[in-house]
């Protein structure tokens, strides 16, 4: 699906379908119309699963890349959105890696994975829609007056590249949850330069030095949130990645509630991973 090789030949990064997918586009696997939807599930949903395998290396977290390897993963995540984007099935892809058995990572090899659903997922679709009222009101991406609010404090801030900005976020849901973005306005990951691959993978790898330093082991998610493909929003939606360490447990109020309990203030947080 995706190989990408050193100058010896030798692959670097594979691309291949999950061996058990969540989702699928084999026709005969996609559940009938919503008509059906009380009924037994035995099919599939409709979407498509891969998986990154971003290093041959017997290697399980990012800090044990080099930055040109995390580069090319980076340029594949662009490549695979860059194709599901044409594909009119679907609607967005979340790419997302869970690193440490806390995070709910299956595997121990170093990999992240992409699911093409044919709707937007509800996480994204919320942020679409606050958003959209936050333009609609104050002719602004949101996302960019946060940025400016909190390069304005700095209480938050964990790292700034310039051309990215990493902070604590002000409502995380568990303590250090980090949320990393581009100072240039863009809604979408696979619009990415070749030179913002580079200060993207500098960065996170700060962060995530940063946290070992604060957390061990260290178990995340990683989040891509980006916008659907055809949007509209390209006004209003700003890409970002939301790294969530798992050092607490989500327990009876957050399964039960839908809301998140975080016992460290993001100030706090952020005081702990900034480095003047
Ligand atoms: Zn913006
Ligand atoms: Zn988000």
């Amino acid at each position: 699906m995706l190989e990408v090789t050193n100058a010896g030949g030798e692959w670097q990064i594979r691309v291949i379908p999950n061996k058990y997918p969540a989702v699928t586009l084999g026709l005969s696997d996609i559940l009938p119309p919503a008509s059906s939807a009380l009924g037994v599930v035995s099919q599939l949903p409709a979407g498509a699963h891969e998986v990154f395998v971003e290093s041959p290396r017997h290697i399980q977290d990012i800090w044990e890349l080099s930055v040109d390897e995390l580069v090319q993963v980076f340029q594949a995540y662009r490549e695979r959105l860059r194709f599901w984007s044409t594909d009119e099935r679907i609607c967005h892809a979340s790419i997302f890696k869970n690193v440490g058995l806390a995070a709910g990572a299956s595997l121990e090899h170093i990999h992240s994975q992409l699911l093409a659903l044919p709707d937007i997922p509800p996480a994204i679709a919320t942020e679409l829609v606050g958003a959209r009222r936050y333009y609609d009101e104050h002719h602004r991406c949101v996302f960019c007056q946060l940025l400016d609010e909190e390069l304005t404090h700095r209480q938050r801030l964990v790292v700034d590249t310039g051309s990215f900005v990493a902070f604590c976020a002000y409502a995380g849901r568990q303590p250090y949850e980090t949320w990393i973005l581009p100072r240039k306005h863009s809604a979408s990951f696979e619009q990415l330069s070749d030179t913002d691959t580079r200060t993207l993978a500098e960065i996170l790898l700060q962060v995530v030095e940063r946290l070992r330093g604060q957390l061990s082991p260290l178990s995340y998610n990683l989040l891509l949130h980006t916008a659907p493909f055809r949007t509209t929003a390209t006004d209003c939606y700003h890409w970002h990645f939301e790294l969530v360490p798992r050092s607490t447990t989500l327990a009876g109020f957050e399964w039960g509630a839908g809301m998140h309990i975080n016992p460290l203030s993001p100030e706090r947080a952020a005081g702990r991973l900034y480095v003047k």
